[in-house]
């Protein structure tokens, strides 16, 4: 660690290729890695690079700036922005071969016009709503799509849709979904627009829902080795690919009935022994973890206290003899027998391990590791 503040997120790539390993596993479809929101936090350009030497060649973002960094460092893969995508852009996707989910006439419209200006064929796959209900033609917008098939210069390479709520044990959305995809896919083809890449599943339908992984899977979060819900992928051996780590600032031990950061909300009902770690909401820490959240400290679970600041927050390791200045503190990951990982740590906060990885903000350096 050569940053003035000890505080990094360390992201083990040979944990991520694991991961996708297991999910080849799973699957025999081709293998989409969804890279949207930086690699959910973990780094997109390492991460497609580690994928890509694991046998990735198209990747998933969510918007076009995420697109053309990817195609920057990696002119050869295929890169398909899944999300919003204004019709103003289609001279950057169409000069810059990117593939681009289409939800709306205007788009492809826009892409074809550009394409034909360039000498270029734009390959876009058809985004379908059957029931997420976000974007995407619904399921009378044949017409639509035939008219979009009919644009010069546009190649249909692909249709998907996007399950609601395939990561919870009972499928019956996620089977209604699907029929709703296959339906439109089986008429359209019947009008003789023939689509190759037919894709729907994403992380939790890859684990539980194989009728649904058609030619294509699109997995973001088990990549990471997190399980998309507390109902599926738990245990079913996915790693955790990140770990999030700090090193003890400052030790003082307080008497009862002082207290502890802004509001005085942490009151000592003993004398207390403080350590200070100098990670706070600023970095993605969420300030509602006051006085409620953990870290591990001598591979022991050591409880915030008080408020978490901006930069800073207090744990309670009165109970941990060894902890001492310069004591590394796991916010996320192992430190002997104990574990926090994101999915627990979203449980603390009512919300998902999604949400935790990606906020973990910027100025948290990542460091690669292989192990
Ligand atoms: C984010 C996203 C995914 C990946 O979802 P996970 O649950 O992380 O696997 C797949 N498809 C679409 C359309 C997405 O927006």
């Amino acid at each position: 660690m050569d940053k003035a503040r000890p505080v990094w997120a360390e992201v083990d790539l040979n944990a991520l290729k694991r991961n996708y390993e297991r999910i080849k596993a799973y699957t025999t479809s081709e293998i989409m890695p969804i890279v949207k929101a930086n690699a959910y936090g973990h780094g997109a350009i390492p991460t497609v690079k580690a994928l890509y030497e694991a046998g990735a060649r198209r990747f998933g973002v969510a918007m076009l700036e995420e697109a053309l960094e990817i195609k920057q460092a990696f002119p050869s893969v295929k890169v398909m922005t899944i999300g919003f995508m204004p019709a103003d852009f289609a001279q950057t996707i169409v000069r810059e071969d990117i593939i681009t989910g289409v939800y709306q006439f205007s788009q492809a419209e826009a892409l074809s016009k550009e394409a034909l200006a360039q000498g270029k064929k734009a390959t876009i796959h058809i985004k379908v709503d059957t029931g997420m209900g976000r974007i995407g033609f619904r399921e009378d917008a044949l017409q639509q799509i035939q008219r979009i098939a009919e644009l010069p210069n546009i190649y249909i390479e692909g249709i998907y849709t996007h399950f609601a709520a395939s990561d919870q044990v009972d499928l019956t959305f996620a089977r209604e979904q699907l029929k709703k995809f296959l339906t439109l896919c089986d008429r359209l083809k019947a009008l003789g627009i023939k689509i190759p890449i037919r894709h729907a599943a994403s992380s939790a339908a890859i684990i539980q829902f194989p009728e649904a992984h058609l030619d294509m899977v699109r997995p973001g979060i088990i990549l990471y080795g997190l399980p998309p819900s507390l109902q599926v992928g738990r245990n079913v051996g996915f790693e955790p690919v990140m770990t999030w780590k700090a090193r003890i600032a400052h030790i003082k031990t307080i008497s009862a009935g002082e207290t502890v950061s802004y509001g005085c909300t942490f009151r000592a009902a003993y004398p207390t022994r403080v350590a200070t770690v100098p990670v706070g909401y600023a970095d993605g820490l969420q300030r509602a973890l006051s006085n409620r959240g953990e870290m591990l400290v001598k591979g022991r679970r050591a409880t915030i206290i008080g408020r978490v600041c901006m930069d800073q927050t207090m744990l309670d390791v009165t109970k941990i003899p060894g902890a001492e200045v310069g004591s590394i503190v796991t916010l996320l990951g192992t430190d002997g027998y104990e574990r926090i990982d994101a999915t627990e740590m979203a449980e603390w906060l009512e919300t998902i391990n999604y949400e935790i990885v990606c906020d973990i903000s910027q100025r948290v350096p990542r460091i690669y590791t292989e192990k």
